[in-house]
């Protein structure tokens, strides 16, 4: 045999092997987690024809060639990048890309930022994003800051414990406990509100308190059901969520407050896009992916121009 067809046929060799050890790995190895499969994302349709004059935010995209979105990026089924690729993920990422498309953005124009539930506020104030697609709860004292289109999905807040634990089954429980959830975020200041005897602790994101859970650091983890879901999901025999859901957390995009022309243009966006099918076809491909089957997309709160 001469050396030019010994070589390839060792390569061969060396592919079919490859091959039959990652085909064995898959089965009998780590289970491929359930997630949104990137080349099974649906495709949104862009309205290239699309202009808003009215709005700043817009017009500034526009001018610079590309959106930029702030989101999340540790939040199973929501906004995950993985850390590989730096690829976003989630169903939150593909709310972004949708109203991205709508605006006349295609995917490749849509670039994302991750900004922590702390900084969101600052972040649409000083112009580092046009919009924010990141599990960000409308309420009337961000509304004094951020402008809201939406909302987009309803989550409620709940707890995240142990599978072990058998004491904590709701936030009445969390007495001298140490719970733990993000600075800035809505479920932090409802804990610190209402619960006062909860030793509270925070991080800027629950990704840290999660780990904090798993190592004792922590009791408890608390934000919205949603994002709880996707964890317990990545560990399921060292986690669980508990008890019913005990506010209501209505997912709204960020926009700069006084863009009104932005924020209804995101409106109605949305509305044609939960009406076309995009919307569901969204969730199942991210959220759904967690085994809850796609809810009714609340109705769209278009307040008056602030
Ligand atoms: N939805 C809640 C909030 O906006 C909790 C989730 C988050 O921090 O992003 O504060």
């Amino acid at each position: 045999m001469s050396r030019t067809t010994r070589v390839p046929l060792l390569l061969t060799v060396l592919a079919v092997l490859t091959a039959l050890f990652a085909a064995a790995c898959g089965k009998e190895g780590s289970p491929p987690t359930k997630g949104p499969v990137q080349n099974r994302l649906p495709h949104y349709e862009v309205d290239r024809a699309f202009t808003l004059p009215d709005s700043p935010t817009w017009t500034r995209a526009k001018k610079r060639g590309y959106l930029r979105v702030g989101v999340k990026e540790d939040q199973p089924y929501l906004g995950e990048r993985d850390p590989a690729t730096g690829v976003y993920s989630g169903f939150d990422i593909e709310v972004a890309r949708i109203l991205g498309a709508s605006l006349g953005f295609p995917a490749d124009r849509v670039r994302f930022r991750t900004i922590a539930s702390a900084n969101r506020e600052t972040a649409l104030q000083n112009g580092q994003i046009d919009y924010y697609v990141g599990t960000y709860t409308i309420n009337d004292n961000r509304k004094k800051l951020v402008g809201f289109a939406g909302p987009y999905y309803m989550a409620g807040q709940s707890l995240l414990v142990r599978k072990d634990e058998k004491h904590i089954r709701g936030p009445q429980d969390l007495d001298g406990r140490r719970v733990c959830s993000a600075a800035g975020s809505t479920p932090y200041q409802r804990i610190k509100e209402q619960f006062p005897k909860a030793v509270l602790v925070a991080y800027d994101t629950y990704s840290v308190c999660v780990d904090n859970l798993l190592t004792y650091q922590v009791d408890a983890v608390t934000t919205d059901d949603a994002i709880l879901i996707g964890y317990a999901a990545k560990a399921p025999d060292e986690l669980k969520v508990v008890g019913r859901p005990f506010s209501q957390e209505p997912y709204g995009i960020g926009v700069p407050r006084g863009d009104n022309a932005l924020r209804y243009a995101l409106d109605d966006a949305l509305r044609a896009r939960e009406e076309n099918g995009d919307w569901k076809r969204a969730y199942e491909a991210t959220l759904g992916q967690s085994g809850v089957p796609a809810p009714e997309p609340p109705p769209i709160d278009r307040y008056p121009a602030s």
